[in-house]
């Protein structure tokens, strides 16, 4: 895209209003260096008094050689699930999918066979696949085409969208509600090098390679029909259904492998191997190679952690392992049980992003290990983490509602702070946030926390996304706790993510958990935060 590099040059000069760290979300890569404001400050007010609890690292696992084996209660067996609370394996999409790395020349080539289920209440005469990789902006300027393609055995011609994001696959007949059908595609990928002007989720640097975004992913049917929008130049591009994965990957044998799934098979060939994987339920799957990559881990509530680093960032790989085991705990308990069995945590070389969620994996920013004693690097990673919950687990529609996850993530990281170290540390959080809301409130950058996406990408000032929807969305939360009191408020947060688990949740399924849970009507609390573009009446108190 054509456009990308300026934006994003913009988004150094203005995400300096932002605090909570994001995925998805552009930020500037240090903010302790680039400080045009004062503003900037609220990245390290955050001070827990308490000591970190320690979490000891397994120092004795050896980094090398084996894949990670992320994810899931697999259910193989197709067996029912609803004692598990897994979806049901027969009503969701079913990805098989074939690729071979060449990690020197930066190229893949896959194939994929898709069981594509008709959930809705309406006939579909094609699917809509997107290609990430050619919507620029984030992705890089790298490619992903589709060669083949097959529907239930027969040949199709897929029509593609001019600027390549969009790949249509017509069925010769209506599929109808309830049927299936299988959709085979061979496909083929180009790396970008050195970011390519993307963010580093689909890249090459430093010997690390990110696969985001990797394979033709199935665009979502909803209320609004086919959802084929660009891939953002501010936000998150992944709005997908939950789907089970079976991956099989051969990649250069002297690389590990840190991916999405279980690995179920290992499969040697000369200097080759080839890894198959499988997944729980999932939005995604994601993938990291390097010959680098160095690891610990540890355990906690049954989830075996892995803290990947780069050489040289020992101290960040531990503290990254630390926040991910603290705030599994603490989400465990207070959202409900995070769903498989393994999360990774990889250090990648990155710009305008200090960390990016994919299911049971997420990247942080490398720069961030050059200081992971910061309470930004806290923040990042435990930001990240909540991500499992909130957009992985419950789903939401990433362009018409960002406020969804990422509001209630970046709220997430200030319950870190509360139940690992003290309240005290929670209030300062939120104190930090209110001064930088208010204090870009007064310079005009207020706006309606549940706008979409594009209304975002059309400001002048593209850090309004970020003070609005990440910090004012994140006090909306705080607000509306102190409005229905603490019983209330983590009841309806457990009861948003048991309904809406493996789901997509709208702004009125969030709004009505929790009107419930309180027992009351709450338009006038939603009404002030959440669809007014002034400043709520309780905060306006303190200018
Ligand atoms: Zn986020």
């Amino acid at each position: 895209m054509k456009h990308t590099h300026d934006r994003l040059s913009i988004l150094r000069v203005f995400l300096v209003l932002s605090l909570a760290a994001a995925a998805c979300r552009a930020v500037i890569p240090d903010g302790g260096t680039l400080t045009p404001t004062p503003i900037m400050d609220v990245f390290t007010t955050p001070s827990p008094e308490a000591a970190p609890s320690s979490t000891a690292a397994q120092d004795d696992q050896p980094a090398a050689g084996a894949p990670t084996q992320t994810a899931a209660p697999t259910p193989q067996t197709g067996q029912p699930t609803r004692e598990s609370g897994l979806p049901d394996p027969q009503l969701v999409n079913q990805y098989d999918i074939q690729a071979a790395i060449d990690f020197e020349a930066l190229t893949f080539e896959g194939r994929q066979s898709v069981t594509y289920i008709n959930t809705e209440d309406t006939a579909l005469d094609a699917l809509y696949f997107r290609l990430l990789p050619n919507g620029g902006s984030s992705y890089g300027d790298g490619s992903l085409e589709i060669e083949q393609a097959a529907v239930n055995g027969q040949a199709v011609s897929v029509e593609r969208s001019e600027d390549g994001l969009i790949a249509a696959v017509p069925l010769s007949a209506p599929l109808q509600p309830g049927e299936q059908t299988q959709v085979e595609l061979a496909f083929r990928g180009e790396v970008p090098r050195e970011f390519g002007g993307g963010y580093g989720i689909y890249n090459f640097s430093d010997e690390v390679m990110t696969l985001a975004g990797w394979y033709p992913i199935l665009a979502v049917f909803d209320a609004d029909g086919w959802n084929l929008d660009p891939v953002s130049s501010i936000g998150d591009s992944v709005y997908s259904d939950i789907a089970y994965y079976q991956v099989s990957v051969q990649i250069p044998r002297d690389l590990l492998l840190v991916a999405t799934g279980t690995v179920t098979e290992t499969q040697e060939n000369g200097d080759e191997i080839t890894y198959t994987l499988e997944s729980g339920p999932v939005r995604d799957f994601f993938m990291a190679l390097s010959p680098i990559f160095e690891r610990q881990s540890a355990e906690v509530d049954g989830i075996t952690v892995n803290s990947y680093y780069l050489p040289g960032s020992e101290r960040g790989g531990r503290k990254a392992l630390e926040v991910a085991i603290d705030s599994l705990r603490i989400f465990n308990q207070q959202f409900g049980p995070y769903p498989y069995t393994e999360l990774d945590i990889v250090q990648s070389p990155m710009r305008y992003a200090a960390g990016v969620e994919f299911p049971a994996i997420i990247l942080i920013g490398d720069f961030l290990y050059d200081n992971p004693e910061r309470d930004f690097f806290s923040i990042a990673t435990s930001h990240e983490v909540a991500h499992q919950w909130w957009y992985n687990v419950v789903g939401n529609d990433v362009f018409d509602e960002p406020w969804l996850d990422e509001a209630l993530t970046s709220y997430s990281s200030s319950l870190y702070y509360e139940f690992n170290f003290n309240p005290q540390s929670y209030q300062s959080l939120i104190d930090s946030w209110q001064f930088e809301y208010l204090e870009a409130a007064r310079q005009g950058a207020d706006d309606v926390v549940t706008q979409t996406l594009q209304h975002f990408e059309e400001k002048p000032n593209p850090g309004v996304y970020s003070v609005v929807v990440y910090t004012k969305g994140a006090l909306f939360f705080h607000a509306l706790r102190e409005e229905i009191g603490d019983e209330a408020f983590f009841t309806g947060l457990q009861t948003y993510y048991d309904q809406y688990r493996f789901r997509t949740a709208t702004t009125e399924d969030l709004l009505a958990v929790f009107e419930d849970a309180a027992g009351q009507e709450l338009d006038p609390l939603f009404q002030e935060w959440l669809y007014s573009a002034q400043v709520p009446a309780s905060l306006d108190e303190r200018r």
